[in-house]
């Protein structure tokens, strides 16, 4: 009887996760994890959730009032933006220059969005210009970017967009999964008008929360909705009932320790300071990049627009890359990621998101590529 064995998580290794996340979970984020579970409706809980939406604001950068963690993993949050916000035969436009681009198109089209694209090459930022030369075609409700494309390492220009985006009605939806907590994520400067994350990148956290967040011109089309929010788990309308205000109303039962996690998270963000933990990040993927040229392999992504928390490495010729990658999984307790879609077998993704950010799994990852190539 399989209750009778012994249970598999005894067995668990300890693996150095170098991928495109989750990330590393430091101790004091698995003590958060395993703190006592509280009432969702608790006041001690409440004055927790008060203290993650405070800390969420400042890492993500805004005053926005609707900035709370939506319960489920980063496509939760892509989901919620889009389902919130999105009416039938709206007009959205998506850059799209990976995997999570070409997601969030198919998750506004199910909504029976009007929805255009502009596409730049896999490995290639988004070019502005061609969004000017869009916008000046066609009205949009919402025009849509990932700040740090996950599938191929590149940092669109979310800035430059925002300033054309701005010379219009539309508003403006950012995917910062990647990028939160390892880059800047400029929300009120640059103007971001609904913005969403996940725990188990650069934050660190085991995944399972999206942090959101919406600006008061994303708040005012959720309320002057015509129709209801078609998701009812995902509805602002009720979830913000629940996230603030004196009296809290019940929506669904709240994730109270993966809460702890991104409550112990943000604060260890904050503590170290933001702008230290950017430094960190840059400073071992510039590490990392360095001792990858030592050994003579090649970044996919020109500098200017590489991501420091995930490396795109393009895989040498003939080398197998799937038994690279099943060595450092076995020999080494080493997890990278593989290239997805139209880089599939042509590039290594190297992860040095939040905690994994360290000299140590720099210094591990490549001997171990130098012994595995
Ligand atoms: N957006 C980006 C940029 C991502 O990297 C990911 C996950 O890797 C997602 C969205 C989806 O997040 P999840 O897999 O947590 O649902």
């Amino acid at each position: 009887m399989f209750y009778k064995r012994a249970s598999l998580l005894d067995s668990v290794d300890k693996i150095t996760l170098m991928g495109p996340g989750p990330s590393c979970v430091p101790d004091e984020i698995y003590k958060a994890l395993s703190v006592s579970t509280l009432g969702h409706m608790d006041s001690e809980f409440i004055k927790i959730m008060d203290g993650i939406k405070e800390m969420q604001q400042q890492i993500m950068a805004t005053q926005n009032r609707l900035t709370v963690p939506i319960s489920g993993t980063g496509s939760a949050g892509m989901e919620t933006c889009f389902v919130n916000l999105i009416e039938p035969q709206d007009k959205v436009l998506i850059l799209k220059n990976g995997v999570f681009g070409n997601r969030m198109f198919d998750v506004a089209s199910r909504l029976g969005a009007e929805v255009d694209a502009i596409d730049a090459p896999w490995g290639i930022p988004i070019d502005p210009d061609k969004v000017r030369e869009q916008l000046a075609k066609k009205a949009y409700k919402i025009v849509a970017i990932v700040h740090a494309e996950t599938s191929t390492g590149v940092r669109n220009p979310i800035d430059e967009v925002a300033k054309l985006v701005h010379q219009t009605d539309a508003l403006y939806l950012v995917d910062a999964v990647t990028s939160l907590g390892g880059i800047p994520v400029p929300t009120d400067e640059i103007g971001i008008d609904a913005l969403y994350s996940g725990t188990q990148k650069c934050l660190s956290c085991p995944p399972g929360l999206s942090p959101v967040s919406f600006s008061e011109k994303a708040v005012k089309t959720i309320s002057n909705r015509k129709n209801k929010v078609p998701n009812w788990y995902l509805d602002m309308n009720m979830i913000i009932q629940y996230w603030n205000g004196a009296k809290r109303v019940y929506h669904h039962t709240a994730p109270i320790n993966m809460l702890y996690g991104l409550y112990q998270s943000l604060y260890l963000i904050l503590d170290e300071g933001m702008d230290a933990v950017y430094a960190r990040h840059m400073k071992y993927h510039n590490l990392l990049v360095k001792e990858l040229e030592g050994i003579g392999m090649k970044m996919l992504v020109e500098k200017e627009y590489r991501l420091p928390m995930l490396n795109a490495v393009v895989v040498p010729d003939g080398v197998d890359e799937a038994r690279v990658r099943s060595d450092l999984r076995t020999k080494y307790n080493i997890e990278i990621g593989a290239g997805l879609g139209d880089l599939a077998g042509k590039i290594f993704r190297i992860g040095l998101m939040g905690h994994t950010a360290r000299e140590e799994n720099v210094v591990k990852v490549v001997s171990a590529l130098k012994a595995s190539l």
